[in-house]
């Protein structure tokens, strides 16, 4: 398969391997039966790019062929934009309950991330937010950088190295001889200006955005989903207006991002003016009302949920895992219906990297169209990462990160699961 690749990113653009992206003396026009039109919620047919160097030139029915154009005609397939996964963890692998985190080195943890990094792209995601190593530090930013410098292969990545949390939060090691001083796998803050602290340290460190842990441990029993807040309102604002500072603002991608499963704290955090609420399984109504004023979006992580009951320890942990699941789809249609925007993201890592797709499905599964789903990956995805104009259509001026996919994904969402070509940035990363 590399030996493949490389061939084909040689051939096609005779550039070094790994390159990052294409020349631009490079013309390439892309064919397929059909093309997805993401904000029309439509089906092209059938569908060309005119790829010159890193960007699209046109897209259309048909486009003009240049002297010289290479013509990469991929027959009876979608092409679409690549996809873009928000919630994601490279520094994470199946078994994320185990202790990886505390047995596994942070080069030997970097390794695996960019094998991670590799298949996700290969799947079809060429961009993707990181919530967090995980304990690695800001190693996730030697990742991006690698990426972005054509090193190793991977999508176009916004890190935010370690998450935030309380001493004793929802993410720190619990349950260990106090003696050992077991680690976090998040950066400790226990006050709003100890938050502002380390999101210095952090940006200093290379990171793009901040992740907060704002709720946590859940408990559902009886149908009743609790959750304790970690900060408050004004503890988040303080994050909130520091991350300003520091370039943070709405559609910038550089803001903060919270993992928030319920109220009060989804609420204390849409008031502070975060850029995505990440698993939002409860939402009180003036915080869904908020939300969608403030275009807010609430990435519900469907994926991860479906993983953990299908693979949990004990059938009572599986039943309690689906109970759960089949309560917070219950809150999405009610989200829908309340007009909260919605972004895909998966939290794969402990699930395997590159089968992230099954989070589309689940979106459909709960009641969005696939129209709808393909808008909130594609679309709101762009904006919450910062790259709104740039990536998440096949349209003159933006980036060339284009796949194609077998069948209609409008009728059949599933497709986006069989990937067969991906492009990111002008340059061929895989053709079945
Ligand atoms: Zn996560």
């Amino acid at each position: 398969m590399k030996t493949f690749l490389f061939g084909v990113m040689a051939g096609l653009c005779a550039l070094p391997v790994g390159a990052q992206s294409a020349e631009r003396s490079h013309v390439v026009v892309l064919h397929a039966a059909r093309m997805l039109d993401v904000v029309g919620g439509r089906i092209v047919a059938p569908g060309e790019v005119l790829v010159q160097g890193d960007r699209i030139a046109v897209a259309g029915a048909h486009v003009d062929r240049p002297a010289g154009a290479e013509v990469i005609d991929l027959g009876d397939t979608t092409l679409m934009p690549g996809m873009i996964d928000v919630h994601v963890h490279l520094f994470l692998h199946p078994g994320a309950e185990d202790l990886q985190t505390v047995q596994e080195s942070v080069p030997e943890r970097t390794l695996i991330a960019a094998g991670a990094a590799k298949a996700d792209l290969m799947a079809g995601f060429t961009a993707e937010r990181d919530m967090g190593s995980e304990g690695a530090g800001c190693a996730d930013v030697a990742v991006r950088n690698a990426i972005n410098t054509g090193l190793i292969p991977g999508p176009r990545m916004r890190m935010s190295c370690n998450a935030i949390d309380l001493t004793g939060g929802h993410e720190d090691a619990i349950g260990y001889n106090p003696a050992q001083k077991v680690l976090s796998n998040a950066d400790y803050a226990d006050s709003g200006d100890e938050i502002v602290k380390v999101m210095r340290e952090q940006r200093k460190g290379g990171a793009d955005f901040t992740k907060i842990y704002e709720t946590g441990r859940d408990s559902f029993r009886d149908g009743v989903f609790n959750t304790p807040y970690q900060y408050t309102e004004a503890e988040l604002a303080a994050a909130v207006k520091e991350a300003e500072r520091l370039g943070g603002g709405v559609g910038s991608g550089r803001g903060v991002a919270v993992h928030a499963t319920g109220e009060p704290g989804t609420g204390y955090a849409v008031a502070a003016g975060v850029a995505s609420i990440d698993h939002a399984y409860q939402l009180s109504e003036a915080t869904m009302r908020a939300m969608k004023e403030k275009q807010i979006y609430a990435v519900p992580t469907f994926a991860i949920a479906e993983y953990f009951a299908d693979h949990a320890a004990t059938p009572e942990r599986a039943a309690h895992g689906r109970a759960e699941q089949a309560y917070h789809a219950v809150e999405f249609k009610k989200q829908l219906t309340a007009g909260v925007p919605m972004a895909m993201g998966s939290d794969v890592g402990p699930f395997p990297h590159g089968t992230q797709a099954r989070e589309l499905e689940l979106m459909v599964e709960y009641g969005m169209k696939p129209a709808a789903v393909l808008q909130a990956d594609l679309l709101n995805g762009a904006k919450l990462l910062g790259w709104g104009g740039q990536i998440g259509e096949l349209k003159a001026g933006y980036f060339a990160d284009v796949i194609a996919v077998p069948g209609n994904p409008l009728e059949d969402i599933s497709v986006t699961k069989k990937v067969g070509f991906v492009m990111k940035g002008g340059v061929v990363y895989r053709r079945n």
